[in-house]
């Protein structure tokens, strides 16, 4: 467990004060756990988000990328089962009337809050609903979608028509899902808007037992994600979820639950969810959604693997594992993988009011930042270098770059360290390559 005390409140803290994280709406009071990404959190996010992407959906010819619309018809939810079964069990104390997810709570009868009797479980759909269209009746009732996985199987024909691609084969997809959820909370670890990264991962039917394979296949995929956020695997528990709990379209799933600072909870889950979304869904669409394999011509709905991924969950324990305080130095630095960090460098000329040194300064910033595309810089030239470098520290920023006087004379600068605070010599030659070769790209 963390040996760090009000984690939490630390992080949510630096993510205000820095710029990654900010109360939504704040200026009205805000919105109950609403959070808006800021400049620097967005940069995180989109770095998670892009090493999602180019490791599943660019990086593999056997997986298609697919951006659906957000409110899909809502027969679809129909066919999915959502509108039936998407709900948690929502109790009411009778004395302060505070809601709550029955199956979270440790006693079933007794309010957590003030010990008052607590109602008998509803189960409460958390489909988020509005209308489309200037009329307010139930004919324009739409929903907005509780998870991307829906996307992916309306778009199966699409994807069979215009791809041509042979099992087993993955359709991928990132965007915003919406959830009533009884009890939001914990920063941006429940919240009713999220985002996901989900992969719906095509597979023959189970004659032999080829989806314990590919089950296991992103089991190994998903625990090198883990650790390609920095999260240490101590703090990662993969949890067999039992009959009973399932969701209503699962026959195996795996839960990875991570000890965050408010308990051991989900980050990620593995479902098997067989052939049920493809085969509602030619029954409710009348399409043919099944695949026609090209050798024996036999015709069947293919069984689907889903790894499923939530992008602010993933940005929440890459900011709580990567935060460091350092007491001897009296700084707190944000230890975060160099490529999903907000800047990967920053240069700074020591002196703001020698002109000689900015203009070096800044030729070097300018070729830093255009040389690969990848590569985001910070400028600063306020205060002093000490404090500059204890600020870039807070945010995370791997490498600071000063130019010096030394720098005029012989095009060498100091590139300093985040996590050690050490100081090397390099030239301006090498800079770019050397910072690239430490990043891993
Ligand atoms: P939980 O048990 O925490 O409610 P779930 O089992 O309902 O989660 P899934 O339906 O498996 O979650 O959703 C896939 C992923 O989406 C989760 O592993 C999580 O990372 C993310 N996620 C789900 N609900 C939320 C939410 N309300 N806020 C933020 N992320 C979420």
């Amino acid at each position: 467990m963390y040996t760090n005390e009000n984690l939490m409140e630390k992080i949510i803290s630096l993510c205000k004060r820095r710029g990654f994280i900010f109360p939504g709406s704040e200026i009205y009071g805000g919105l109950a756990n609403a959070w808006d990404y800021g400049p620097l959190g967005v940069e995180v996010k989109n770095n998670i988000k892009r090493m999602w992407w180019d490791r599943f959906v660019r990086r593999r010819s056997d997986i298609f990328g697919l951006d659906a619309a957000l409110i899909m018809n809502p027969r679809v939810w129909e066919a999915s089962g959502h509108l039936k079964e998407f709900s948690d069990p929502l109790t009411e104390c009778r004395k302060c009337h505070e809601r709550f997810r029955a199956d979270q709570l440790e006693d079933a009868h007794a309010c957590p809050a003030c010990g008052g009797e607590l109602t008998d479980p509803l189960q409460f759909n958390l489909m988020l609903k509005t209308y489309l269209g200037p009329a307010e009746e139930k004919a324009n009732e739409v929903y907005f979608r509780p998870e991307t996985a829906q996307g992916m199987f309306v778009n199966f024909k699409n994807m069979l028509d215009t791809m041509r691609p042979r099992l087993p084969f993955g359709i991928a997809q990132i965007g915003k899902a919406f959830r009533n959820e009884i009890t939001p909370g914990n920063f941006i670890f429940r919240t009713r808007e999220f985002e996901q990264m989900e992969i719906e991962y095509f597979i023959r039917p189970p004659k032999n037992n080829e989806w314990e394979e590919q089950f296991d296949m992103w089991r190994r995929e998903m625990e090198q994600w883990i650790a390609d956020l920095g999260v240490d695997a101590s703090r990662v528990r993969e949890v067999e979820i039992p009959d009973g709990e399932r969701a209503h379209y699962s026959k195996r799933t795996i839960d990875f639950e991570y000890d965050f600072p408010f308990g051991r909870k989900e980050l990620y889950g593995l479902a098997y969810r067989t052939d049920f979304d493809l085969k509602n869904h030619e029954g409710y669409s009348g399409e043919n959604l099944k695949y026609r394999d090209p050798e024996t011509l036999e015709e069947f709905w293919p069984h689907v693997i889903e790894p499923t991924w939530g992008v602010d969950r993933s940005v929440l324990v890459t900011l709580l594992e990567a935060y460091r305080e350092d007491a001897e130095k009296k700084r707190v630095y944000l230890k975060l993988p160099p490529k999903l960090a907000p800047y990967q460098a920053a240069v700074f000329p020591l002196l703001s009011n020698k002109s000689a040194l900015i203009e070096k300064a800044e030729n070097i910033y300018k070729s830093l930042q255009s040389s690969s595309s990848k590569l985001h810089v910070a400028w600063d030239e306020r205060g002093n270098v000490g404090k500059r470098y204890y600020a870039q520290d807070e945010i995370g920023t791997p490498w600071c770059v000063t130019i010096d006087f030394q720098t005029l004379e012989d095009d060498t600068v100091t590139v300093r360290d985040r996590d050690t605070a050490q100081q090397v010599r390099k030239s301006i030659a090498e800079l770019d390559d050397y910072v690239k070769e430490m990043i891993g790209w």
